[in-house]
């Protein structure tokens, strides 16, 4: 394997990424794993600093998984910059990526489907009916060829870190999972490789998701608990600032994702919207006193 500063070892076959892992383990080392999907940004980034720092041997994965796309969604628009991503992963230390095509995922006859938990019904789950049938089919095939101690995801998406604790929990799988905070830029706007299609007043546009959170946290901070009414202020600031096509705004508990009237505990707000013709998500805690 490669050392600190030089070039990750970029592999491209199940077999190859299997063989590579298994005898890193089998030499002693713990794995991190870091599943992406490319256009790495400083929010990969910490995810793949968690790993280094914490694991001997840190994988990153990057494959656009089409299967986690709905019809007239972006798949063919994401963004692809895979040579840009080798730099940052070199700069880092990455020892090992994976980046295979759809085919070595995903072959001709490939049929098998994971049927998601509950939690991965309502928001996400609502807006995009298969996106996480997707999203737990990947990342299950992933755990199996890639056999990390860790794997490492973002708050950024935060239903996604709970549905794939649920899916390791039910299926008992051997992988400890790590939620690492979102990184945002200097103004709060979360992270994301989708920020590369705002243009610049949707730029602007798009700090009104932060905004909408961090009014539901000052409105709990003065004591405010009445979920609905946090619900109403959260939408006023999106439509304030022209955001019309809103998803959803939503408080729910932690593990459950289910709505709460009163916030009487730690809770999660979430938005989900479009700014222009990108959707974008965010959330943030609120409540912890
Ligand atoms: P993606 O490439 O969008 O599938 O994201 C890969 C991983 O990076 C997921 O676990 C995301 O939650 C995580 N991630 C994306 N954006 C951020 C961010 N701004 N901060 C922290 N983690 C992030």
């Amino acid at each position: 394997l490669s050392s600190f500063d030089e070039k990750p070892c970029v592999l491209t076959t199940c077999q190859d990424i299997h063989q590579a892992v298994a005898g890193a383990r089998s030499s002693g080392k713990t794995v991190g794993l870091v599943p992406t999907m490319g256009a790495l940004h400083a929010g990969h980034l910490s995810l793949v600093d968690a790993s280094i720092a914490q694991c001997d041997v840190t994988v990153v994965t990057i494959f656009i998984n089409p299967t986690q796309f709905g019809p007239g969604e972006d798949l063919a628009e994401y963004p692809r910059t895979l040579e840009a991503d080798l730099a940052s992963l070199a700069e880092r230390g990455v020892h090992l990526v994976f980046a295979p095509a759809n085919e070595e995922i995903l072959p001709p006859g490939y049929s098998t489907y994971v049927e998601p938990p509950e939690v991965a019904r309502p928001l996400e789950g609502r807006c995009r009916p298969g996106h996480f049938r997707g999203v737990t089919t990947v990342v299950l095939k992933l755990f199996h060829l890639i056999p990390a101690h860790v794997a490492y995801f973002g708050h950024k998406d935060y239903q996604q870190s709970v549905v794939i604790r649920r899916m390791v929990e039910d299926f008992d799988l051997p992988v400890r999972i790590e939620v690492c905070p979102t990184v945002r830029e200097p103004d709060n706007l979360a992270m994301s490789s989708r920020n590369a299609y705002l243009t610049p007043p949707e730029r602007q546009q798009a700090l009104a998701l932060y905004r909408s959170l961090s009014t539901a946290a000052e409105l709990v901070g003065q004591g405010e608990r009445h979920a609905a009414t946090i619900r109403a202020k959260m939408q006023e600031v999106l439509v304030d600032a022209g955001i019309t096509r809103i998803d959803y705004v939503a408080l729910v508990k932690p593990e459950s994702l289910k709505e709460t009237d009163q916030i009487t505990r730690p809770t999660v707000a979430l938005v989900a919207a479009f700014v222009g013709q990108t959707r974008l998500i965010d959330n943030l805690r609120i409540g912890q006193s």
